[in-house]
């Protein structure tokens, strides 16, 4: 048996099923968004017992927030092996952060066609001289030959920005970051790594990887919805406009004599893309998250997650008419997530069956990732279960029986 690593909130929850049972719900649902850690969960409550405005106040209760606020990016900045003049800037999650990188990039960006539609759409929208600026690269049947591709593309024509996801949200495989990095640099392109799906999973080093931007959500990393984050490069950052207007970005604002000859600063720094009175709960905790899985340690967290993994796989293997969804023939490595098919059933029947039957929540469709799931052949979409800390391998085992069920019902039909 293997237990979960770490506690999480609402791991007791429990719903009944079609068999009459009431069952433990089995959470397999984590790469959409994990449970909070018990721990991170605290650290929120605690805040909330004592926070007053951040930034703006001289009271006490402000320098407490303001002080939590500002400690919660050096936490972050630690955690990602940030370099010392890179920029930590809160956002409102990976979209945003992307969102704020786009509008934040001159010129050409390469991506990949497997990327979540947060890492496509944003580079879709037109440059403000109406033209195009995203080129899009196929992934190729082999890590090797997507990455040759990808220099050619970048070698082809100059490009700002290559930006690539770290771990696919369908497949779980894992991209070679610091080679991708390397690419990009030799052919004087910077890079953006979406880490939504890997920061949880793997230790992330900007400085050891070669990263020039990060993004990810504070809800695929054990802590509540509405905050994410964009590290990068402070002097670039500060060479665009701000993301938002409004206050907290702007140093002074005035209109002259004649109320149209406006004169705005800008701040430099985090604040000149975070204006608005910001999500101090969020950003701490995404650094509390950050800290408790420092605490339970990358290696055990990697180890776990292959054990489950190979217990998911195995057991998948097993079922007649399930097929584990694949991009590359050569990924070795895979964080907690298996996308896959159920012949003779729609992605949503199985999704509806494994909660009615069995307790057990899953995903299903196309996972915000359309060029993939077409390309991969599965226009109607796949199931997707996705694991983390706080499962155990009777989540795994329930699903593998409930999948198995399932089948042999049809079979017998
Ligand atoms: N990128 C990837 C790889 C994702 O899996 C997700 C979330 N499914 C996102 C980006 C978008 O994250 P968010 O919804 O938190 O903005």
């Amino acid at each position: 048996t293997i237990p979960p690593l770490a506690q999480v909130v609402g791991a007791d929850e429990c719903v009944p099923c079609s068999t009459g049972e009431t069952v433990r719900y089995a959470n397999l649902d984590y790469a959409a968004s994990a449970p909070a850690l018990a721990a991170v969960a605290q650290t929120v409550t605690n805040s909330l017992s004592q926070y007053a405005s951040v930034h703006r106040g001289a009271g006490h209760l402000s320098q407490v927030t303001t002080a939590r606020y500002e400690q919660a990016r050096e936490v972050i900045r630690d955690f990602v092996r940030a370099r010392a003049d890179d920029a930590v800037v809160f956002t409102r999650g990976t979209t945003d952060a992307i969102n704020l990188a786009a509008h934040a990039t001159r010129g050409d960006v390469v991506v990949l066609d497997i990327e979540h539609h947060a890492n496509l759409l944003p580079w879709c929208a037109p440059a403000r001289d109406g033209s195009s600026r995203v080129r899009v690269v196929g992934a190729c049947a082999t890590i090797d030959d997507t990455l040759a591709a990808l220099e050619a593309e970048l070698a082809a024509a100059p490009a700002a920005l290559l930006a690539v996801t770290a771990a696919s949200n369908v497949t779980g495989e894992v991209l070679p970051i610091g080679r991708l990095a390397s690419i990009a640099h030799r052919n004087g392109a910077r890079i953006l790594i979406d880490a939504a799906q890997l920061v949880a999973h793997r230790r992330v080093s900007m400085v050891g990887h070669g990263i020039d931007y990060l993004v990810f959500s504070g809800h695929k990393l054990y802590a509540p919805f509405g905050a994410g984050v964009l590290i990068g490069r402070q002097d670039w950052l500060d060479a665009a406009e701000p993301y938002l207007a409004g206050g907290g970005a702007s140093a002074s604002v005035s209109f002259g004599d004649t109320g149209t000859d406006t004169a705005i600063a800008w701040h430099a720094g985090p604040a000149r893309h975070e204006a608005g009175s910001p999500n101090v709960l969020g950003a701490v905790a995404i650094a509390a998250a950050c800290e408790a899985l420092d605490a339970v340690g990358f290696e055990h967290i990697g180890l776990h997650e292959e054990l489950l993994r190979a217990r998911l796989d195995d057991g998948l293997a097993t079922i007649d008419g399930v097929t584990e969804l694949r991009i590359f023939e050569d990924s070795t490595d895979r964080v907690g997530i298996a996308g896959f098919d159920v012949d003779g059933h729609t992605p949503r029947e199985v999704a509806v069956f494994l909660s009615e039957r069995a307790g057990i929540g899953v995903r299903d469709g196309k996972f915000c990732a359309h060029p993939l799931l077409n390309r991969l052949g599965y226009p109607d979409g796949a199931v997707r279960a996705s694991f983390g800390l706080g499962t155990g391998s009777g989540d795994i085992d329930r699903l593998v029986g409930a999948l198995a069920t399932l089948t042999t019902r049809a079979r017998a039909r």
